[in-house]
């Protein structure tokens, strides 16, 4: 089986770009493990000249492993549903609780939303 692993991600025209790090190398917060930057770090870092875009323009998520609880969680915008459940298969058979979240909105849902007021 693969290794376990924390990760944050973005996803650029149906292209996962995952970045991730072995749970020994994440960041500690509590039972909390995290993968040890944020989106916008990766983004400057990688991204930002090649697509011209900030960080939040894209669907993006994080996957965070729960120590005590001995589960992975992967949070994600709803618009990329298939690509967390396609990380998800990257962690086999450990517990992993999928869950969108409105923190990792992209532009466009942020304007599907604006529309809908
Ligand atoms: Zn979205």
């Amino acid at each position: 089986m693969a290794e376990p692993f924390v990760a944050l991600f973005f996803v650029v025209d149906g292209q996962i770009l995952l970045h991730k790090c072995r749970l020994e190398n994440a960041e500690h917060y509590a039972e909390m493990r995290n993968y040890p930057r944020s989106h916008m770090d990766v983004w400057e870092r990688h991204y930002k000249l090649k697509y011209n875009k900030d960080f939040d323009f894209y669907p993006r998520g994080r996957v965070i492993y729960d120590m005590r609880k001995d589960e992975f969680k992967i949070f994600y915008d709803t618009c990329c549903a298939k690509q967390a459940f396609k990380i998800r298969m990257m962690l086999g058979n450990r517990t992993c609780i999928l869950k969108d979240d409105s923190n990792y909105t992209c532009s466009i849902c942020r304007n599907h939303i604006k529309n809908e007021e």
